[in-house]
């Protein structure tokens, strides 16, 4: 295979173009994406994000760069409606639940974990937190300070954008002008602290009643939402680092920040790719938390919901978000999910003939020419749809050879078989698992059955009862019929 790694190119939000992919240092790339808020279950939204960056991190790994990837988890900062004002998410929960905080996020953690992991998403290089990095946080501020682009107010250290567009873009990545967006703010209504309300905090005083707080030079408080992800990329990924990621609506002003604190701390642009993730959308609508219009992971996979007619399997679910472009909006339905589990058979259907498919002295289509496809689709700034095309494309070949109108040689098959598993598997991320536990499953069941039907017949009752007991500990129904012994899992 030629180097297809200098022909992988990304779309960089921050220039509007797609660009040919140049890591800082060859061969090494620096990822960070922006982790949940671990105050409430992970929605098929912020899955979807998620899922769009492993199969982002999956095709550089598979292009044979080494890479640190790391995804934050925000527990500390982010307060209610994303506001600069207000109670702290995971503080709120904590009081309403009447737990710690820190229980929230534990609880809440570990279910993001378990949802990715359905996803088969693989875990990221380190998956830092906001609470582990205060002492980082605090740096950063006394560096944008020192710098001469923050200011102390009231024991709150505020970011001062106006001071700092003198010189640099406020709004270069969400393409925003300074002056529309002084006009668009309300006036500074109770935020008297600040010299203007685009300034944005690096550092809050703690209300008496904010309980998540800590010592620092201006203050016992806490750290501005935007700074955690400044601090912890610049400790992990170095000042300057390849490729940032995140939802869309993380642009602004999250991101816009990010790069307003980098610049302002080091005097450098932090990060050279910044790529978003489009929305998962319900009904058309943006899938969010605060409107109530979300559906979660479990009540996909259970059915258990008024939106969709039945249950789905993550892995489908992950191949129907992967026929979408991750720059495009995508919608849930039933019809379309129904469409994509269609789809995903089909091409699995196609990969396990393709393990036993006859082969002759030629092939009849050029197999180099389908494999370039697949690398074209994915240099093309991770065009799955496309590459899903394609892999449909080789799978109508695969059919044809098998039932005998083309034909291919024994090298080429086992060329097609291993790119074909690379990109289904390794790259798009999906999995054959579900189907072989439910076979190996069958198969164990099919032992078990018959030395329950020996000891019955043997009168061996104890053995019976035993079996019975292990099976129904293991949530498996057996029933004796007439046409004979069925099991199902309860
Ligand atoms: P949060 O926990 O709210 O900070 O969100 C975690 C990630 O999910 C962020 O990258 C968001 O941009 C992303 N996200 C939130 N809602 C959606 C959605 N409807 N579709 C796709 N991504 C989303
Ligand atoms: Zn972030």
């Amino acid at each position: 295979m030629a180097n297809k790694k200098n022909e992988l190119s990304i779309y960089n939000s921050l220039s509007g173009e797609k660009e040919i992919f140049k890591p800082l240092k060859e061969g090494f790339v620096g990822l960070y994406v922006c982790g949940p808020t671990v105050y409430s279950y992970v929605h098929l939204g912020n899955c979807r994000t998620f899922i769009s960056f492993d199969m982002v991190y999956r095709y550089l790994k598979h292009l044979g760069y080494t890479i640190r990837y790391v995804r934050n988890i925000t527990d500390a900062g982010h307060l209610e409606n994303d506001a600069e004002e207000g109670e702290d998410k995971i503080a709120k929960k904590a009081r309403l639940e009447q737990l710690e905080p820190m229980e929230i996020v534990q609880q809440y953690t570990i279910n993001f974990h378990e949802t990715l992991s359905k996803f088969n998403n693989l875990p990221p290089s380190i998956e830092p937190t906001a609470t582990g990095h205060i002492i980082e946080q605090i740096e950063m501020v006394q560096k944008i300070k020192d710098n001469g682009f923050a200011y102390e107010s009231n024991g709150s250290v505020y970011f001062d954008v106006e001071k700092y567009n003198k010189k640099n873009y406020y709004g270069e990545l969400s393409k925003r002008k300074i002056e529309d967006l002084i006009s668009g703010t309300r006036s500074l209504d109770g935020q008297n602290e600040k010299k203007s309300p685009l300034d944005f905090a690096l550092w809050k005083n703690a209300k008496p009643e904010h309980i998540m707080k800590w010592p620092s030079p201006w203050s016992v408080g806490f750290p501005g939402w935007h700074l955690e992800c400044s601090a912890m990329s610049t400790k992990y990924l170095g000042e300057e680092f390849d490729i940032h990621g995140g939802g869309m609506d993380l642009k602004f002003p999250h991101h816009e920040c990010e790069i307003a604190q980098g610049t302002a701390s080091t005097g450098k642009k932090p990060v050279r790719y910044w790529m978003h993730a489009n929305m998962l959308t319900l009904n058309g609508k943006k899938m969010s938390k605060s409107t109530g219009n979300t559906l979660l992971p479990n009540e996909l996979i259970s059915g258990d919901n008024d939106v969709l007619e039945k249950g789905y399997n993550p892995i489908v679910v992950r191949f129907f978000m992967m026929q979408a472009h991750y720059r495009s909006t995508l919608d849930f339905s039933s019809e379309a999910l129904n469409a994509a589990e269609k789809g995903f058979s089909r091409l699995m259907d196609g990969i396990n003939i393709l393990k036993n498919l006859k082969t002759s002295d030629q092939s009849s289509q050029d197999v180099k020419d389908i494999i370039d496809s697949f690398y074209d689709a994915m240099n093309d700034d991770f065009n799955t749809p496309i590459l899903i095309a394609n892999l449909f494309d080789a799978v109508k070949y695969i059919q044809n050879v098998n039932n005998g109108t083309s034909t291919i040689s024994k090298q080429d098959k086992e060329l097609l078989e291993k790119e074909v598993n690379a990109f289904t598997f390794d790259i798009l991320g999906l999995t054959e698992i579900q189907n072989e536990q439910n076979s190996s499953l069958d198969k164990v069941m099919e032992l078990v059955l018959k030395m329950r039907q020996k000891a019955r017949d043997e009168k061996d009752w104890d053995t019976a009862d035993e079996i019975r007991d292990v099976l129904n500990d293991a949530r498996i129904e057996v029933k004796d019929s007439k046409e004979g012994v069925t099991w199902m899992t309860k």
